[in-house]
């Protein structure tokens, strides 16, 4: 089959800004593990610097220029808490926001198909209209219908918040020694 006029096995950054298709136009802006861990702990409420890096076990530099592609692209916002020092907490914005229903398909395909077999869920799932527990796929037996993520509230496991404390402390423990050095003006 010709393939006249292709200029090559890549698009490049040209014709990606041209496709109609919508997958390059995303997995431009979240194509990687870094900014989809970031995503899900801001959807959890983590918006620290230090806490994102706990919990992503991203080291400094990674994070801090995932979190700028981030916010210019208009996924993130970043507003100041502390003054002196300087310091940011990080929320998303509805552009990262509505990356919600992506993150809980992952989470759903990860289960099923991922996560080693007999490991419990780390997040149960429930529906906010009757507050009955939705399976892995969101259908609620109680309404006999399958939820919209708008209307899904998740629950984090004991087992899943362990591992996240312990992360925590870890970390924390891990940056004690550190604690003098001067410190970057993101974190
Ligand atoms: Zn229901």
């Amino acid at each position: 089959m010709s393939m006249a006029g292709a200029t090559g096995p890549h698009m490049s950054k040209r014709d990606e800004d041209l496709s109609l298709c919508p997958i390059v136009h995303s997995t431009g802006l979240v194509g990687d593990r870094w900014s989809i861990l970031i995503v899900r702990e801001l959807l959890m409420g983590q918006g620290r610097f230090q806490d994102l890096q706990a919990q992503t076990g991203a080291t400094s530099q990674l994070l801090s220029a995932r979190l700028k592609r981030l916010e210019l692209d208009g996924l993130v916002e970043r507003h100041a808490y502390s003054q002196k020092p300087i310091r940011y907490e990080y929320q998303l914005s509805a552009k990262g926001f509505h990356l919600l229903p992506v993150i809980l398909a992952l989470r759903t395909w990860g289960e099923r198909w991922v996560k080693p077999h007999g490991v419990p869920q780390a997040v149960r799932m429930f529906h906010a209209v009757c507050g009955s527990e939705l399976d892995l796929d969101g259908n609620c037996q109680s309404c006999g219908l399958l939820a919209a993520w708008t209307e899904m509230t998740g629950k984090p496991s004991e087992a899943w918040l362990t591992e996240r404390r312990a992360l925590a402390v870890a970390f924390a423990e891990n940056v004690k020694p550190l604690a003098s050095r001067p410190k970057d003006p993101d974190q």
